[in-house]
């Protein structure tokens, strides 16, 4: 995913203590990075998008034939809501480590809430909450992420659009020399 300063004011949540709704934070006086309340957006807009796959699942139909306009330009048949059904579930299992996907299947997944889990799992609510905002913010960071097929934005996994070369324009530091003007 492209990700520059208007996508994370987009994304950012307005009462974020850390960015305050800018959606960027700046760490060693001069470097941006994307705030955490970003990824914990883009994994609930995925959440969202995978229990609605599963809803609509009972009226699994025809295949549907997708354009993909990377560099092969092909055209396959593809089944897209199960395979992003099926992205959203593997990915997850193979970036969390074995608590962190308990957490995730019990809570995201089965849709247990935090007195349950924290019963089956024997974890104080502070640390139930602490995992959850971790495993929002790295699932949410791996599906904008993945590459060559992100989950994130939605409607270009959808779409089947490939971007070859996604790059970041948050700005880096910079070199201090200086450049006179040149005559032209
Ligand atoms: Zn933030």
């Amino acid at each position: 995913m492209l990700m520059n300063h208007s996508n994370a004011i987009g994304l950012a949540k307005m009462s974020c203590s850390l960015c305050h709704g800018i959606g960027v934070r700046v760490i060693r006086t001069d470097t941006e990075v994307p705030c955490n309340c970003i990824f914990r957006a883009i994994f609930r807009a995925c959440l969202n998008r995978f229990r609605q796959c599963t809803v609509s699942a009972e009226h699994i139909g025809s295949v549907s034939l997708e354009f993909c306009r990377g560099s092969e330009g092909r055209r396959v048949y593809s089944r897209k809501q199960q395979e992003y059904a099926a992205d959203f579930c593997l990915v997850s299992r193979r970036t969390l480590d074995e608590v962190e996907h308990t957490v995730f299947k019990y809570h995201f997944l089965l849709g247990a809430d935090w007195s349950l889990c924290c019963r089956q799992l024997k974890l104080d609510r502070g640390s139930f909450f602490h995992m959850v905002y971790r495993i929002e913010q790295k699932l949410g960071r791996i599906f904008c992420e993945l590459k060559p097929y992100a989950l994130y934005p939605l409607n270009e996994y959808f779409g089947g659009l490939i971007r070859r070369k996604p790059a970041s324009i948050f700005r880096r530091p910079v070199s201090t020399s200086f450049i006179p003007p040149m005559a032209a």
